[in-house]
């Protein structure tokens, strides 16, 4: 057993404990961060990366499967194959690239990565067991970051045919037919990937419609993709089961039906890892299964601060990187707060839906006065030499003084926009300002402008 002081410990190595401890490092903080798994996270190892690799190689593989059937643009080509062992192991060498590099910021930033699983002993220390050794250590600060874990159906454990997302990310073959519990972000991102390597995809929505946080308007184009792809949606059903011969039994509106399934993904929300380390001794106040944090992400225990997936919603990496940096500045003796007005969301559906600020129900339910007005991409010059006209940019502004309050589209691609539409909010831009922002010609983004021009009653091109 050895003795290790510190003045910042945080525990967890994904994308909020990671960037916390390597700006705390540049800023000087003398920083440990224990791990026991990998350095990145549910992200890097088992999230975000992996299932965008896996969704780029689908979108390739489907291209080719597309100009085998047809020749748009006059090109053909002869049917694709696919060695699925070499498209995950490709997939695998971009996330170990990346721990490597994860590793490799921690250590430039003189942080001290110890691998293995920490237990809380109380607000000041842990001890940390490894196949190394075992570890005690103590710090001045502590940082609570060890994210989520995919939510688990009391009639569907997982096991057998039954796979969470990270088994999903791991397959060693495509499914034949594979049945998707949740048709939320993980289930329609990974079900229309499995959908374009050639599984016949059936999702399972308990809710009247896929990502019922969206609007309709913002999802149709989604919907549409699916069905042209042959994805099969059950909306307003129930998963209840498996039948003797491992079939998904499933309650819809029009009755019973049996789905048989070779894999069965249940992706119907993550909760929050806050039991199995210790947490408890600590008896902090909570916010429903979420540790409860304030606006420094400090925890109702002094030196005991909490960061990203732990924390709540929404539980995105950016979310857990911005409040990581922002926890790093306060142990550096910096005075800061969480004043950051939108957090975007991109949704790697195909199309893609990204987001910033408030939908419009949502400035309705504030009882905001809006100005809202889309553009369709059918009138974007770019979006017709892309082949991908579905979809539209939408704004939301207030009627008295046009301050941008929400930005979304929905559209191949869109997701490189986000950061347009966060800027735009966090700038506190008026449609006036956009409006009058020259555009390059032919670009998606044209289409964010003339929604701004038809908001002032000034569209050219609809
Ligand atoms: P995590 O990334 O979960 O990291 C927590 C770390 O803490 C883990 O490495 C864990 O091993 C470690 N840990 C836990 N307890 C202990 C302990 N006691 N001792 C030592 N170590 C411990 N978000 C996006 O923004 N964009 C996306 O495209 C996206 N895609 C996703 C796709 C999938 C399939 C999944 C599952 C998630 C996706 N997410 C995405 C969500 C994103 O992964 C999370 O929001 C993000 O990883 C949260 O970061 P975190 O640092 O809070 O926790
Ligand atoms: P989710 O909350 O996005 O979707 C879960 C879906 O399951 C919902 O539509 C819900 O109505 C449905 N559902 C719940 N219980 C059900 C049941 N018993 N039967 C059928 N349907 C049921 O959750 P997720 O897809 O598991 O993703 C978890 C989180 O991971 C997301 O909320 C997001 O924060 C994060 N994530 C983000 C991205 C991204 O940023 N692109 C990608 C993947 C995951």
């Amino acid at each position: 057993m050895t003795d290790i002081s510190c003045k910042l410990l945080v525990i967890g190595a994904g994308p909020g404990g990671y960037v916390c401890a390597i700006r705390a490092g540049q800023l000087g903080v003398d920083t440990v961060i224990v791990e026991a798994a990998k350095p990145g996270g549910t992200c890097l190892n088992i999230g975000c990366i992996p299932s965008k690799a896996l969704i780029h190689a689908a979108d390739e593989f489907h291209r080719l499967h597309e100009f085998s059937e047809k020749a748009p643009m006059g090109i053909s080509a002869s049917a694709p194959a696919i060695d699925f062992d070499q498209t995950l192991a490709w997939k695998d060498q971009i996330v170990s690239r990346l721990n490597s590099g994860v590793s490799g910021l921690l250590k430039k930033a003189k942080v001290r990565l110890v691998s293995g699983q920490a237990t809380v002993l109380d607000g000041k220390s842990v001890r940390v067991d490894s196949p190394e050794g075992s570890h005690t250590i103590h710090a001045e600060m502590v940082v609570f970051a060890t994210g989520s874990t995919p939510v688990e159906l009391p009639m569907l454990p997982f096991a057998g045919p039954v796979i969470s997302s990270t088994e999903a990310l791991a397959l060693t073959e495509v499914p034949k037919r594979l049945a998707v519990v949740g048709g939320g972000y993980i289930g329609l991102e990974l079900g229309t990937a499995y959908a374009k390597l050639g599984a016949q995809v059936t999702v399972v929505e308990a809710s009247t419609r896929i990502l019922p946080q969206y609007d309709k308007e913002l999802t149709a184009p989604v919907s549409a993709r699916l069905s042209a792809l042959g994805i099969e949606v059950l909306a307003d059903a129930k998963a209840m089961g498996l039948s003797a011969q491992n079939e998904l039994l499933v309650e819809t509106k029009a009755g019973q039906r049996a789905l048989a399934a070779d894999k069965i993904l249940v992706t119907v929300g993550r909760r929050p890892r806050t039991t199995g380390w210790g947490l408890e001794k600590l008896s902090l106040t909570m916010d429903g299964p979420f540790i409860k944090i304030d606006s420094t992400c400090r925890t109702s225990m002094s030196g005991v601060y909490a960061i990203g997936d732990v924390t709540g919603e929404p539980m995105l990496a950016h979310r857990a990187m911005a409040q990581g940096e922002m926890v790093a500045e306060i142990a550096a003796g910096h005075r800061t707060e969480w004043d950051r007005r939108c957090i975007p969301a991109v949704c790697f559906t195909d199309p893609e839906i990204a987001t910033a600020g408030l939908l419009p129900a949502e400035a309705a339910a504030a009882g905001i006065e809006t100005v809202s007005a889309s553009f369709p991409f059918q009138a974007n010059g770019r979006a017709m030499t892309t082949e991908r006209e579905d979809g539209f940019i939408r704004v939301i502004a207030r009627a008295d003084n046009h301050l941008l309050l929400g930005l979304q589209g929905v559209g191949a691609g869109i997701s490189e926009l986000s950061a347009a539409f966060a800027l735009l909010i966090e700038t506190g831009a008026r449609l006036e300002d956009v409006a009058g922002t020259i555009h390059a010609h032919p670009t998606q983004s044209e289409a964010l402008q003339e929604a701004c021009l038809r908001a002032l009653g000034k569209a050219i091109h609809v």
